[in-house]
């Protein structure tokens, strides 16, 4: 029996997709392929599922019955290099395999990030994690070159601990989190999808983001028809909780999307009057905005 392969990922292996300044992701490996989670789909189902379904709707109706196993078929190697910073959210992913490179062993290059200048945003308001309106450019230009001080004394602490004989395992903790490691990364295609939902959501970072986009572009190319289902039925689906149920039921019945957020207990204002800026109403209202920004997509008024 031949290995199953896919051309259009075949020219991509070991092909380094750059990502920030110094970053770049790779696919140095893979197993499977969209006829692999078939091949898996149709044990459970039996041979007779090959004439009511054919593959695509058989990988869609897994998808969307949540029938899992079969897309763990699919496995992907990937080379990346990554800020430290980065690499501390990344690693939070505990359903793959990783083997780092050894700063205990190895010299840290000296190659650290600096965001570009319109990546340097206010603290957002909403998203108490994220970033939000732009700054004043000397603050941006001050808090870029801070960046491009700090590293470089910091880089000269670490080459001169090395020379005056300190472990590479020690002198290391001089570093910002800007600077670079490099890993393999194995993960399979179940996980590698739960990875992008939550990794190329909005409220994720944006540098991880970066990471997420290229790794979709590769793992799509191995099974291009289930990656269609993930982001048919997972990545860009919506989820109602009941009160939101209630919601849309009330604005079915033509209620305002605010009144709709009162008939069904969902808070837009804090006990003081003041209008909330996050929270369950809050969100119920974007993904009203986001079903808006699609149908305005479609050519809808
Ligand atoms: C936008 C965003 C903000 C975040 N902010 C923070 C933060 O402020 N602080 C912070 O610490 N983390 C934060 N995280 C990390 C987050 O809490 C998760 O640790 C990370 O996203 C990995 O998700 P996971 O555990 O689902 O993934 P994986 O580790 O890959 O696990 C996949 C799934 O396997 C199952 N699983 C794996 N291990 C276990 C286990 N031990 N027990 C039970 N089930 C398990 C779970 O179903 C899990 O969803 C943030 C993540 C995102 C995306």
């Amino acid at each position: 029996m031949r290995r199953a392969t896919v051309p259009e990922a075949d020219r991509e292996i070991g092909v380094r997709h750059p990502v920030l300044t110094h970053g770049f992701v790779a696919l140095v490996d893979y197993m499977g392929n969209d006829g692999a989670i078939v091949q898996a789909g149709r044990v459970s189902y039996g041979q007779g599922t090959k004439s009511l379904r054919d593959d695509r709707g058989l990988l869609r109706y897994l998808m969307r019955h949540r029938h899992t196993t079969p897309f763990e078929m699919v496995e992907y190697k990937f080379l990346v290099r990554l800020p430290i910073f980065v690499a501390r959210q990344w690693i939070r992913h505990r359903t793959s395999s990783t083997n780092e490179y050894s700063a205990r062993y190895s010299i840290v290059p000296d190659e650290y990030e600096i965001p570009p200048a319109e990546e340097v945003r206010h603290q957002s308001v909403r998203n108490r994690q994220g970033r939000g309106d732009p700054l004043p450019a000397d603050v941006v230009d001050r808090f870029r070159t801070d960046l491009a001080r700090v590293a470089t004394e910091a880089y000269a602490a670490y080459t001169r601990a090395l020379q005056a004989g300190v472990a590479r395992e020690t002198a290391r903790l001089v570093l910002p989190v800007a600077y670079y490691t490099q890993w393999y990364w194995k993960i399979n295609l179940y996980n590698l999808f739960h990875f992008l939902s939550l990794r190329l959501d909005p409220h994720a970072q944006e540098e991880i983001r970066l990471y997420a986009a290229e790794l979709g572009k590769l793992a799509r190319l191995v099974a291009p028809v289930a990656y269609e289902a993930f982001e048919e039925f997972q990545l860009d689906s919506l989820t109602l909780s009941r009160r939101e149920q209630t919601a849309f039921r009330a604005l079915l019945d033509g209620k305002s999307p605010v009144e709709a957020c009162g008939a069904a207990g969902l808070p837009l204002t804090r006990d003081d009057g003041q209008p909330m800026t996050t929270g369950e109403g809050i969100e119920f209202l974007e993904k009203l905005e986001r079903l808006r920004a699609l149908g305005r997509a479609d050519g809808q008024p």
